[in-house]
């Protein structure tokens, strides 16, 4: 019988700091790194994640919403913290926490001195972010002289740095967008750093535009899914490692006979007598009803056993009539070896999506 017997996610701190080291060696010595330590740390944990990268000197961090930053704060995270999708509601709560935000159209901007008036601040840390293509967020490029003029009416606020975000750095066929984005950036964040008499940090790549652009990582850089172990390639995946391990353990095993139906809505019918396993985990864990009905799968004493029937919110049901194994035995979900991306990849999904879906529910263990 195994030692735990519940779902828990494994994650490993020392894969961390290894894949901190191979990004860092992409680097120049002066290059910043910023992590990007949002969606709870794309589903693992922002604090003991963010505590331990900051013991590596990581240089800033970026969440998505200011309560992702506030969160980082209470759990004692000193460096600084980017807000990527700052929001007006939330700018005092903001401040109090010494977050920054990023600033993406003259509304937001004017917001912002509005409350940094109200609560006398000075030269309070933000960071100007231009749509360079992704057309999600950013001030239009051609907005930069109204931002100077904006900028030098006000003393409250001072520019970070200046950034924009890449819509395809991953995809080689899309190089030639990618490139005019990297101009589109250069020209606009040149033209506004020089109508400001100091100067911000600039920075453009994500994880797969810090590997295929290096020509491109101006003075920071921001990873995310590279700090986790994946690299959108599976020639730059050999070099990470994925953090975390998703496991669980067989609670009851069943044995159908042929025309015996499983689970909700009867969505499985044996054709032939079949074991099956009931696993402690569902959608409300993290997975997605798309893995049902032998999409997904899962790993039992290194066999894989495939999903049958709906998944329940608590549970799924695995096939297990060819594998050796009984009740407690350990079941790995993704690991290292079976790794998420690939379990992903049979519902069209992608690492970045599965791993942000683990639950809060699931108990986390940290290994050094
Ligand atoms: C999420 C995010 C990143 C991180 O991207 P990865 O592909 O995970 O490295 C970087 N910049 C911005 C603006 C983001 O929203």
């Amino acid at each position: 019988m195994s030692k735990f017997r519940e779902t828990v996610l494994d994650i490993d701190l020392k894969a961390v700091t290894h894949n901190f080291n191979f990004i860092t060696s992409k680097l120049q010595e002066n290059t910043k790194l910023l992590a990007v330590v949002k969606a709870f740390a794309y589903g693992s944990d922002a604090q003991e994640v963010a505590k331990h990268l900051e013991r590596l000197n990581v240089d800033y961090f970026a969440v998505a919403y200011a309560h992702e930053g506030v969160a980082l704060r209470k759990a004692g995270v000193t460096t600084s913290i980017l807000v990527l999708h700052s929001q007006p509601i939330n700018f005092k709560l903001l401040i109090e926490y010494c977050l920054e935000p990023s600033i993406y159209s003259m509304r937001v901007l004017n917001e912002f001195i509005t409350i940094t008036t109200k609560e006398k601040q000075k030269n309070y840390p933000v960071h100007i972010k231009f749509n360079t293509g992704l057309n999600r967020l950013g001030f239009n490029v051609n907005d930069s002289n109204e931002i100077a003029a904006t900028l030098e009416s006000t003393e409250n606020i001072k520019v970070a740095s200046i950034f924009s975000h890449l819509a395809a750095s991953e995809a080689k066929e899309e190089k030639l967008f990618t490139l005019q984005q990297i101009e589109a950036f250069k020209k606009v964040a040149i033209a506004l750093k020089n109508k400001l008499n100091y100067n911000p940090i600039l920075h453009l790549c994500n994880t797969s535009g810090i590997l295929n652009y290096p020509e491109a990582h101006f003075d920071m850089v921001r990873s995310g899914i590279g700090l986790y172990g994946f690299g959108n390639n599976s020639e730059i995946d050999k070099n990470l490692k994925p953090i975390s391990t998703l496991k669980t353990c067989i609670s009851q095993i069943h044995s159908l006979k042929k025309g015996d139906s499983l689970g909700y809505n009867r969505a499985f019918i044996a054709n032939k007598d079949t074991k099956t396993a009931t696993l402690p985990i569902g959608h409300a864990d993290g997975i997605n009803r798309a893995f049902g009905n032998k999409k997904g799968f899962v790993f039992i004493n290194n066999k894989k056993a495939y999903i049958i029937g709906n998944v329940c919110m608590d549970m799924i049901m695995v096939d297990v009539t060819d594998i050796n194994c009984q009740e407690g035995d350990e079941v790995i979900i993704f690991d290292a070896n079976y790794n998420a991306n690939t379990l992903a990849e049979s519902v069209n999904s992608i690492s970045y999506e599965l791993l942000t879906s683990v639950s809060q529910r699931i108990k986390r263990t940290f290994y050094l």
